[in-house]
């Protein structure tokens, strides 16, 4: 094993990653890594631009993020957010802590004076070294929107609203019609993200979100045609366990496309490359097993673990398995 490519979300993709790293270390210490992160929830606020799960991947892996939270930085301060609020400014539900605003005022500069996203992330990691390469899935703006079902607050039904909003003003709990990736279309990947499917041993979809993190990046113009291409084996580790999102609320991003919440919804969504989807094997939690034969009968290799990332050895052990899925196909 010389190299994994992990398609990445926020706190789910970055505590399965930080599993990895441990086992591969043990396993196969000359292996690279590169983590593939969703930019779909990016977005500009109070002139900054934001990028939660590049920075959560990045703090999470280069030993900076709040545990507890699974975000941001530890023994943050708001201050500048009190401030920004007593100017009737920012969103109030969205909190940027003192330290994470740093990050943030950097990446705009750097930004603004013309460097891609690749590039400032890159130049970020230089600092974090999360013992990973990461790329953002594209250099171009792509931000996901919930187009509302219902009204809300300032919002109409049919508004489509930036899915930060909908996920953490409105905990999801507003009903959507439909998720819109505004920017996918004339969208590219960023460099290196293609090659790193194409040419590299093993991709993993980690315990990510399916729709709004997986989805957004298998969205991204060539990157599906590139998962069913390479000669790597594909194998997804599945975020829903007892036919719960484990943290978040996963459930309503995936009864909103009308795909079950459970390991054998998801395992069906995302599909076998044998048969046009892009899983060679899914890897499932314990509790789950009884679904293992329905998986096996819509030809999905599958086999079933411990998937709960309770603390470091059991996300370990769970990379561990995940290798092991692979080496058997
Ligand atoms: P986000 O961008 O921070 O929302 O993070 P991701 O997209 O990477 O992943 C969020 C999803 O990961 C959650 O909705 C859960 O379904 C899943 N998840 C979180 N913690 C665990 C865990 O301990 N085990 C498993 N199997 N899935 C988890
Ligand atoms: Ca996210």
């Amino acid at each position: 094993m010389k190299s994994v490519t992990v398609l990445a979300g926020g706190v789910g993709g970055a505590r399965f990653t930080r599993g990895l790293l441990a086992q591969l270390a043990v396993a196969a210490p000359d292996a690279a890594v590169t983590v593939i992160a969703n930019t779909g929830d990016d977005m500009w606020l109070d002139g900054l631009r934001i990028c939660p799960d590049l920075d959560t991947i990045m703090y999470t892996l280069g030993g900076g993020i709040n545990e507890e939270q699974g975000w941001g930085r530890p023994d943050e301060t708001r201050r500048a957010s009190a401030e920004i609020a007593a100017y009737g400014r920012g969103w109030s539900w969205f909190t940027l802590g003192d330290l994470d605003l740093a990050t943030h005022i950097v990446r705009t500069d750097l930004l603004r004076s013309g460097s891609t996203l690749s590039e400032v992330t890159e130049f970020l990691c230089r600092r974090w070294q999360p013992g990973v390469r990461l790329l953002p899935m594209s250099d171009q703006p792509i931000e996901t929107h919930a187009c509302l079902a219902e009204n809300a607050d300032e919002h109409a039904a049919g508004d489509c609203i930036h899915f930060e909003e909908w996920w953490v003003r409105y905990r999801a709990r507003v009903a959507v019609t439909g998720f819109e990736q505004r920017g996918l279309a004339s969208a590219v990947a960023a460099p290196g993200v293609l090659e790193a499917i194409g040419t590299t041993d093993l991709v993993v979809l980690p315990p990510s979100n399916p729709v709004v993190s997986v989805g957004t990046i298998l969205a991204v113009p060539g990157v599906r045609e590139a998962l069913r291409s390479t000669s790597a084996r594909v194998v997804g580790v599945s975020p829903i366990i007892g036919g719960a999102a484990v943290r978040g609320m996963a459930d309503a991003c995936l009864s909103t496309i009308g795909v079950e919440t459970s390991a054998l919804g998801v395992g069906v969504h995302y599909g076998s490359r044998s048969s046009g989807g892009v899983l060679d094997a899914w890897l499932i939690d314990e509790t789950d097993a009884a679904s293992l034969p329905a998986l096996a009968a819509a030809g999905i290799r599958s086999a079933a673990a411990p998937l709960w990332m309770t603390d470091l050895p059991a996300t370990t052990a769970m990379a561990a398995a995940v290798l092991r899925l692979a080496a058997e196909g």
